[in-house]
């Protein structure tokens, strides 16, 4: 009894995930910056952040909430005015 077992493998193809990302875009004016060819960065809150030129990451520096407004901001509640009574 010749039992001929194949054994199944499947070509995994694992890509290596990279952490670093290999684009960013600067918060301030909105280019794609390079991370790895500049030094122009700065960490707010956990996380990285990179820039075109010193003018932006000084002017990010100065007020970073005003470069990183949440997607909703004008966030509009229905508020039904339920008149209800007499
Ligand atoms: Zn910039």
């Amino acid at each position: 009894m010749n039992a001929m077992h194949v054994s199944d493998t499947a070509p995994t193809g694992a890509k290596p995930g990279g952490t670093t990302p290999a684009s960013a875009v600067d918060p301030v004016c909105g280019m794609t910056v390079d991370p790895a060819r500049t030094h122009l960065h700065t960490v707010h809150e956990g996380k990285e952040y990179f820039f075109c030129s010193e003018s932006c990451l000084r002017r990010f520096r100065s007020d970073p909430a005003a470069f990183l407004k949440p997607p909703d901001s004008a966030a509009e509640r229905p508020n039904r005015s339920t008149a209800s009574g007499r």
